[in-house]
């Protein structure tokens, strides 16, 4: 399996997250200065601290934090499904590419074609998990394998376990 789009997006967010993150460093610091004045080389601490400061920097790493953590999520399930699912192409065995796509004003789906036999499917995936919820078979093999499939929506499993059980 190759992915043509999918580990972009993954770095994309990571680093979406890490700005956040360092911002949330940034304010932290800023805190913690803010009750510290420098008189040649000594530093003493003054005053009531700048609240705000802290606010903002517990806010951002925190949110950091959670970004973070879906987005390895998100992406872990989305590539561990794909992988178990098209890791090769299920009627030939060649070889697969995924690609998010738009699908809608706000909805997106992995379009999976194989290279060799030209077989394509359409799957929706869960925005939250990254779980894949369903297939759909648009283009069959070249040899007409999957005929039958063509335009069903099924959960992944099914269609994997039908596919296998025509072969056998
Ligand atoms: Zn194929």
């Amino acid at each position: 399996m190759r992915y043509d789009n999918i580990n972009t997006g993954y770095y994309f967010s990571l680093l979406f997250s890490f700005v956040f993150l360092a911002l949330g460093v940034y304010f932290l610091i800023k805190y913690h200065d803010s009750t510290i004045i420098k008189v040649g080389g000594l530093s003493i601490s003054y005053g009531s601290p700048n609240m705000e400061y802290l606010f903002y920097g517990i806010s951002f790493t925190v949110l950091s934090l959670f970004m973070l953590i879906s987005t390895w999520k998100f992406y872990s399930n989305l590539k561990s499904d794909l992988m178990e699912y098209f890791e090769l192409c299920p009627f030939c065995k060649g070889l697969t590419t995924a690609k998010i796509v738009k699908d809608g004003i706000f909805k997106r789906k992995i379009v999976i074609w194989c290279r060799d036999c030209g077989a394509k499917w359409d799957a929706n995936y869960s925005s939250i998990t990254g779980h894949v919820k369903s297939i759909t078979l648009k283009v069959p093999c070249e040899d007409g394998r999957g005929n039958e499939l063509l335009n069903k929506k099924l959960n992944p499993d099914e269609l994997i376990c039908k596919i296998r059980m025509k072969e056998s």
